[in-house]
C-alpha cells in the first residue's frame, strides 16, 4: 500500500493541494481560490475544504501527514506564522494548532516557509537530485530562498533564515516592502522589473515596450518587459541585465558564505533566463572566491510550481520530529 503526503501551498491568490507518494508521484491535485480579502477564518475554511477535498479520496490508513507551504517566516517548532506577507492577517497564527483541531488530528502536520519547501522540491525531484548543499532562489512578484546545507534545510534562530531577497545589494536602491531599501527583492523581482520598465518609458519613447503595452504603463509585466527585450529593444534589454548583475551580487555573497555546490533558480522571472543570466554569471565569477565561485553551478529549476509540495511531502515523509 503506497502511502501519500497531503502537501498544500497556501499562497496569497490560490491554494494549491496535491497527495504525493514517496516516490514523489502526484496523485491528485486540485487548486482553489485563497480568498485572501475576506480575512483569516475564510481563508482557513478555504484551506479546510481544500485538505477535504483531497483527503476523501483516500482511504485514512493511506494518509502519512499533512505538509503546509506559506510565505513568511514560519515558527517550524510550534507551527506559528510569525509574519506572512500575502495573509497579512496570519501574523502570530498557530496554523498547525488549527489543523490539528480538525479531521486531520490524527495526522502529522509541518508547517514551512514556502521558498524553503521548494528548496527541498527540488533537491529531491528537481535539479538538485544527488546534491546536498544547495540554495534555490524563486524569483516571482518577491524573492525568496531556501538554504540546504549537508541535505539539512537551514531555518535559523527565528525560522527565517533564507531570506535571501532582503539581502541589500544597493544601499542607495529603491525602497523594499520589509522598510529596508536596496534589497535583492527591490531589484531583481518581477516586481522590480515593472518598476523599471515604467520609469524607462518616461526617458525613452522610442522603446517598442509603449506599443506592446498598448501606452498603458499599467498594463506592463516582467513577461511583457521580456518579449521586448527578445524582440531587440534595447531599453528592456538593459533592464534584464541590471537585473542579472544585481542577483550575481546577491549570489555570490551566498556562494562566499556557504560555499554550495549548486544554486537553482526558479519562479517566473527566470523564465527570462537567455536575457539576465550570463550577467549573473559574470558578476559571481567576479565578486565570489575563486574556488567556490568556480565550482557552483546556477541551474534553472525543474520542478516548476509544484517544488514546494514536492518538498512538503518529502519532509513529512522523512523527518522524524513532527508532532
Ligand atoms: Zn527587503
Amino acid at each position: 500500500m503506497k502511502r501519500v503526503v497531503l502537501a498544500a501551498d497556501l499562497g496569497g491568490t490560490n491554494i494549491r493541494v496535491a497527495a504525493i507518494d514517496e516516490q514523489g508521484t502526484i496523485e491528485k491535485r486540485l487548486q482553489r481560490p485563497t480568498h485572501a480579502h475576506e480575512g483569516e477564518a475564510s481563508v482557513l475554511r478555504s484551506l479546510f475544504y481544500a485538505l477535504g477535498e483531497v483527503y476523501q479520496a483516500f482511504p485514512e490508513n493511506r494518509i502519512k501527514g499533512v505538509g503546509v507551504g506559506i510565505a513568511g517566516a514560519i515558527d517550524i517548532e510550534k507551527g506559528i506564522v510569525t509574519q506572512s506577507p500575502n495573509l497579512v492577517e496570519f501574523d502570530g497564527y498557530p496554523l498547525r494548532d488549527k489543523l490539528q483541531a480538525s479531521f486531520l488530528k490524527h495526522l502529522a502536520i509541518l508547517v514551512d516557509n514556502d521558498a524553503n519547501l521548494a528548496a527541498m522540491g527540488e533537491k529531491w525531484k528537481g535539479a538538485g537530485v544527488g546534491v546536498n548543499d544547495l540554495i534555490c532562489l524563486t524569483l516571482g512578484t518577491g524573492i525568496g530562498g531556501g538554504i540546504i546545507i549537508r541535505g539539512n534545510l537551514v531555518h535559523g534562530t527565528d525560522g527565517m533564515a533564507g531570506e535571501v531577497g532582503h539581502v541589500t545589494v544597493d544601499p542607495q536602491g529603491p525602497p523594499c516592502n520589509c522598510g529596508n531599501r536596496g534589497c535583492l527583492e527591490a531589484l531583481a523581482s518581477a516586481t522590480a522589473i515593472k518598476r523599471e520598465a515604467i520609469e524607462a518609458l518616461f526617458t525613452h519613447p522610442e522603446s517598442e515596450l509603449h506599443q506592446r503595452c498598448r501606452h498603458n504603463p499599467e498594463t506592463i509585466t516582467a513577461e511583457l518587459v521580456y518579449q521586448s527585450a527578445q524582440a531587440g529593444d534595447q531599453i528592456c534589454r538593459k533592464i534584464f541585465q541590471d537585473m542579472g548583475r544585481y542577483l550575481g551580487i546577491g549570489i555570490a555573497g551566498l556562494v562566499n558564505i556557504f560555499n554550495p555546490e549548486m544554486v537553482v533558480l526558479g519562479g517566473k522571472v527566470s523564465k527570462s533566463w537567455d536575457m539576465f543570466f550570463s550577467f549573473t554569471q559574470e558578476e559571481v565569477h567576479q565578486r565570489a572566491l575563486k574556488i567556490p565561485g568556480t565550482r557552483v553551478k546556477i541551474v534553472p529549476a525543474v520542478c516548476g510550481d509544484d517544488a514546494g509540495l514536492l518538498g512538503a511531502a518529502y519532509l513529512v515523509f522523512h523527518q522524524k520530529k513532527l508532532s
